[in-house]
């Protein structure tokens, strides 16, 4: 059973509901950047404050101040975990892999939740959340094409890459999940 594990894949193909299913099912630490994002910016703090515009228009956040973030979590337990909504570009892999070479805890496996952008679109729409409106939702969506899909390729030539159909109820995709992480 892979106990190291990330989800990868555009805005709205469900990797928060399935990661939070799993890490729980899994007794994994789930990690998502967007919500201790979104719990920095309901909090008011410093880090909330600078990250709250950038959100707002669906780019992404700085790479030193999400790295910070997960660093300081990742540090600190030696359990299995599941990171969801980081990295999301090549910068912060590359870094990723560093603080988990240091550490000594490798990525284990890459999931990679596929879904069309029009299916994406509809999800995000009828998810109401702040960033959610349809021209930040297609700006999101760019971003992750531009940014985040170079991924897939690095962590495909590292033999770490599986991808699961992200379509369907709820149920049926976290079985197609289930299966792959074993
Ligand atoms: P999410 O909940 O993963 O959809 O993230 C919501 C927003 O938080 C994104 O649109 C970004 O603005 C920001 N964000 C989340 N994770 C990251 C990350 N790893 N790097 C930069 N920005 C991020």
């Amino acid at each position: 059973m892979n106990q190291r594990i990330l989800f990868l894949g555009p805005p709205g193909a469900g990797k928060g509901t399935q990661a939070e299913r799993l890490a729980a099912s899994r007794n994994l630490l789930h990690l998502s950047t967007g919500e201790l994002l979104r719990a920095e910016v309901a909090a008011g703090s410093a880090l909330g404050d600078e990250a709250e515009a950038v959100m707002a228009r669906g780019e992404l956040v700085s790479d030193s101040l999400v790295l910070a973030i997960v660093r300081a979590r990742l540090a600190c337990c030696s359990g299995g975990w599941l990171l969801d909504g980081f990295p999301r570009n090549l910068a912060q892999a590359k870094a990723l892999q560093q603080l988990l070479e240091e550490i000594g805890q490798p990525i284990e496996l890459v999931v990679l939740l596929a879904l069309d952008d029009e299916t994406l679109v509809q999800r995000l729409l009828s998810r109401g959340r702040a960033d959610d409106n349809e021209v930040v939702i297609r700006n999101r969506l760019i971003v992750y094409r531009d940014q985040t899909e170079p991924l897939i390729a690095f962590y495909s030539a590292q033999g770490l890459l599986t991808s699961v159909a992200a379509s369907g109820t709820v149920e049926a995709i976290a079985e197609r999940i289930s299966a792959v992480v074993g």
